[in-house]
């Protein structure tokens, strides 16, 4: 005897309006991440990280990016 293998799935009952779809993707957006000032040099930064413009974190210089630039020129 032949079986016939349908795959049965869900079927939505109605087509899904323009509103409710663009109520829906009110929430898929990107968030936009948590910037804080440079207490040092004022450059836009996140915080817990050391500034990228002057390298300083919590008031001491952590990446010495002056003093690189330095000793290459005198190299
Ligand atoms: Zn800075």
């Amino acid at each position: 005897m032949m079986t016939l293998e349908l795959q049965r799935f869900g079927v939505p009952f109605r087509r899904t309006s323009k509103t409710k779809k663009r109520m829906r993707r009110t929430h898929l957006k990107k968030e936009v991440g948590t910037i804080t000032t440079c207490p040092n040099c004022g450059a836009a930064i996140r915080p817990h990280r050391a500034c990228a413009k002057c390298g300083f974190y919590k008031g001491a210089d952590v990446l010495n990016l002056k003093k690189e630039e330095t000793t290459e020129e005198t190299k």
